[in-house]
């Protein structure tokens, strides 16, 4: 029976490395999302043959009670509210990776001293991303401001908890018992709070991808305290790919971990980036449409602004009606546009539009000088030349889209409000720029309305 367990664990684990895979292009990631979610419920049911497994009725309280909570915030969260729920359920990872090596502690089951390591480490990890996580979660929720909390000696405070909790965790392999597993877990989860407290929301995906590696970690760990080659497998797939994650949004955002966690972001003035200078000049829908139907060569960067307008489907008829004419039309995605990453790719794709047209970064910006026309789609922090010019910004240095570099640029927003760093755009005020102000589903339907006319 041990050996059929471990047959199928195995077999879990490799499931989880197909549903991966298939995540790491949009056309694939749905059943992505099926196969892992499949592998997951295999893991659950093998679990009820564990040997020596009791308490089959809290289990099954404990799966029903989870699978319910999960299934109605699943359903009811908005994509805007994505990155929220990504924290939250990474938290609840590190904290399940948590309560294994807690109740292997305290039970003081385990066979030996490096066993005992194991589940101190993966205890350590997991409760620092969960108890980090629900602060990430506060912040993007808008409970907690987005603004770093900051207080006297902070640093130092931290290192003791990180200390004391460290000393109770090594004390652990000498005399394991609940007292002093009580006593690790509380400092643990007290330097995950304190750890997060002096980051802001601008660094929140970077935290958020961070403690998702963290969490796979502590998931490996005590994987090899218990000995569970899914456990094993699943968090250092989850670990490795949480890493890459978090190295390529903190170059996209031109951070570093170490700035990310100790930088205190968000702290600079943001009247410390000085004047912009020139006027907004609006322009009326029906003239941007004729802007548009006489360029050869249209761009189109979508931001946060279309996935709350959720404008995407009438982009996708902008998109056509543009083609129509003879228009090339490629889409210009920034990977920290909108609120998680691939969060334009997702919107996009699920509106139909063909994943050949859409470029990175990279790939876009030699394209805008040759652009007739650029549409900036609810974006400002992605297309701020501020990033380029401006070393006073609290952006500088971040790549942007240089839509700054095309012939024309129309910028589709509800009026003067700023973009998530919460500074002004000296794009909107450049001679090349027109704003063609309202929701940005209506303004393109209205756009759409126009070309068809023309
Ligand atoms: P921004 O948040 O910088 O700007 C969005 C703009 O959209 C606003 O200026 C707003 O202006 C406009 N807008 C809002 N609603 C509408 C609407 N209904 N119709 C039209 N326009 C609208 O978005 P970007 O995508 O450019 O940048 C993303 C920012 O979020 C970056 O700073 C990034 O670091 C950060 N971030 C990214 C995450 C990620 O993983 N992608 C996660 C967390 C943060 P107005 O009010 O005038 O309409």
């Amino acid at each position: 029976m041990n050996n059929l367990i471990q047959i199928a664990y195995f077999l879990t684990a490799a499931l989880f490395i197909i549903g991966l895979q298939r995540m790491s292009s949009p056309r694939s990631a749905r059943s992505g999302i099926r196969w892992a979610g499949g592998a997951m419920l295999l893991a659950v049911i093998i679990t009820f043959f564990w040997p020596g497994m009791h308490n089959y009725f809290l289990m099954i309280i404990a799966v029903v009670t989870g699978t319910l909570v999960a299934w109605i915030f699943a359903k009811r969260v908005s994509m805007t509210d994505m990155p929220q729920m990504i924290a939250i359920y990474n938290g609840m990872g590190g904290g399940a990776a948590g309560a294994i090596g807690a109740q292997e502690l305290i039970a003081g089951s385990l066979s030996n001293n490096g066993m005992v390591l194991l589940a101190v480490c993966g205890g350590l990890i997991g409760a620092v991303a969960f108890s980090g996580s629900l602060i990430a979660f506060a912040r993007l929720q808008g409970i907690m401001g987005s603004r770093p909390t900051v207080f006297a000696a902070q640093q130092p405070v931290n290192l003791l908890c990180l200390g004391i909790a460290a000393l109770a965790g090594l004390w652990l392999i000498l005399t394991p018992g609940p007292a002093l597993t009580g006593l690790f877990f509380l400092f643990a989860l007290l330097f995950g709070v304190l750890m997060t407290l002096p980051i802001g929301g601008g660094d929140m995906p970077v935290v958020i991808s961070l403690y998702n590696a963290l969490t796979g970690l502590a998931v490996a760990c005590e994987g090899f305290a218990i000995g569970n080659a899914a456990l094993i497998v699943a968090g250092t797939v989850v670990g490795a790919a949480g890493t890459l994650l978090t190295l390529l949004m903190a170059k996209a955002m031109n951070r570093t971990i170490a700035n990310v966690l100790f930088g205190a972001f968000g702290q600079e003035s943001t009247a410390a980036q000085g004047e912009v200078h020139g006027s907004l000049k609006a322009m009326e829908i029906e003239d941007a449409a004729i802007l548009m139907a006489y360029a050869e060569k249209v761009v189109i960067a979508p931001g946060y602004g279309m996935a709350v307008a959720q404008a995407q489907h009438k982009v996708k008829e902008l998109t056509t009606a543009l083609e129509h004419r003879g228009i090339k039309v490629k889409f210009a995605i920034h990977p920290v546009a909108g609120r998680m990453p691939g969060h334009m790719n997702v919107l996009l794709a699920e509106a139909g539009i063909d994943y050949e047209q859409l470029f990175d970064l990279e790939e876009v910006n030699p394209e805008f000088s040759t652009t007739d026309v650029s549409l900036v789609i609810g974006a400002n922090d992605v297309v701020n030349p501020a990033a380029r010019t401006n070393a006073a910004s609290p952006i500088y240095g971040m790549p942007i889209l240089n839509v700054d570099d095309s012939k024309n640029v129309l910028v589709i927003k509800r009026g003067k409000g700023k973009g998530f760093a919460g500074i002004e755009n000296e794009l909107f005020f450049a001679d090349n720029t027109r704003m063609v102000y309202g929701d940005a589903q209506e303004v393109v339907n209205t756009l759409v309305q126009s070309l068809k006319q023309l």
